[in-house]
C-alpha cells in the first residue's frame, strides 16, 4: 500500500502556476493525512477550506488567495491510474477549465479524502502515515520550515528525523563548503561566535531550495545564523542582483526591538564572502525573489 502512495505521488501532475512551482497539491495532501491519521474521514468544503487556504497561503507568495477546490478537484484527475483519491459526491458541474465553482461546492459541501482502501489502511499503520508526512513535507520544504507545517495540521509531536532515505538527497559537504565561503559568519547580520574557542558553526541554507531542485554548491549557498536562515526560508527578505539585502514589503518590524533586520537592509553579503567568484548566481537570487519572498 505504501508503494502506492509513492507511485501515486511521483505520479501527480505538479502544478505550475505562472511558471512557479506551487505547492497546492502536496499541502492538501499532507492536510488530509494529518486528518486521517487523527480518525477524520474527510475533509469538508465548508469546514476545512479556510484553514487549507490558510496553510497553502502561508507556503506561497501568490498576489491572490489559493483556491483549495483547486487542488481537491484536481487530486481526482491524478488518480486514474491509481485509485488514491476520491471527492464526493462524484457527479458535479464541471466547468470549461474542469473545474468545478466554488457556489456548487459550498452548497453540496463537497467531501475529499483517500480511497477507502487507503484510508483503512493508514488507521492501521500510523507510524507509516506520518512517514508520509515528513517525506512529502521534506521533497517540497527545507527542514527550518517543518516544524511549522506540522504545527499548522496539528502534529507538532511527530519527531522529525533528518535521515530520511527517501527524502531529496543532499550533499554532506555542502555545509562545510557554505560555511567556510562566509568564514563562518551570518553573511546578513555579521554574527560569529565562540565558544571555548571554538567558532560554533552557521547554518548553510539553499537559495534555491533544494526541494525545488536547487544544487548543493557554494553559488546557492548562503552562511546564516537561525534566526536569518529561517526568514530567508519564509520569504521575509531576499537579495536582490547587486547581492543586497532586501526585506519583503509585507514585512512588518517592530521598530523598538528591531536590532535584527533593519540594520542591514541593503548592505551587500558579498563585503563579507572569502572568494568572490564564489557569489550567489542571479538565477538562483531570481528563483528565491519570484518563488519565495513574500
Ligand atoms: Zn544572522
Amino acid at each position: 500500500m505504501i508503494e502506492n502512495f509513492y507511485k501515486w505521488y511521483s505520479n501527480l501532475n505538479k502544478n505550475k502556476v505562472q511558471q512557479r512551482y506551487s505547492p497546492h497539491k502536496p499541502l492538501t495532501i499532507i492536510y488530509t493525512l494529518a486528518k486521517s491519521l487523527k480518525g477524520i474521514r474527510w475533509i469538508e468544503y465548508n469546514k476545512d477550506r479556510v484553514l487549507l487556504e490558510d496553510l497553502i497561503a502561508e507556503h506561497t507568495n501568490f498576489k491572490t488567495r489559493p483556491n483549495c477546490l483547486h487542488p481537491i478537484w484536481r487530486l481526482k484527475n491524478d488518480s486514474k491510474e491509481i485509485d488514491l483519491w476520491q471527492v464526493i459526491p462524484t457527479t458535479l458541474n464541471v466547468n470549461q477549465s474542469g473545474d468545478i465553482s466554488q457556489s456548487e461546492a459550498k452548497s453540496i459541501n463537497l467531501k475529499a479524502g483517500f480511497s477507502d482502501r487507503f484510508y483503512n489502511w493508514l488507521q492501521e499503520h500510523k507510524a507509516e502515515g506520518k512517514e508520509l508526512i515528513k517525506f512529502v513535507i521534506s521533497d517540497n520544504f527545507p527542514d527550518t520550515l517543518s516544524v511549522s507545517i506540522l504545527n499548522s495540521i496539528g502534529l507538532e509531536n511527530i519527531e522529525f528525523n533528518t535521515d530520511r532515505p527517501d527524502a531529496v538527497k543532499r550533499d554532506p559537504s555542502f555545509p562545510r563548503k557554505v560555511l567556510q565561503l562566509y568564514d563562518y559568519r551570518c553573511c546578513f547580520c555579521d554574527l560569529k561566535v565562540y565558544l571555548n574557542q571554538k567558532s560554533l558553526p552557521m547554518e548553510a541554507a539553499h537559495i534555491r531550495w533544494k526541494a525545488r531542485g536547487g544544487a548543493c554548491c557554494e553559488t546557492n549557498g548562503l552562511a546564516l545564523c537561525p534566526t536569518h536562515h529561517y526568514t530567508l526560508d519564509r520569504g521575509l527578505w531576499s537579495l536582490n542582483q547587486s547581492y543586497e539585502i532586501t526585506i519583503s514589503d509585507k514585512a512588518m518590524i517592530d521598530e523598538k526591538s528591531d536590532s535584527f533586520f533593519r540594520p542591514f537592509i541593503g548592505k551587500s553579503i558579498a563585503s563579507g564572502i572569502l572568494d568572490k567568484t564564489k557569489l550567489p548566481k542571479v538565477e538562483n537570487i531570481i528563483w528565491h525573489q519570484e518563488n519565495i519572498l513574500k
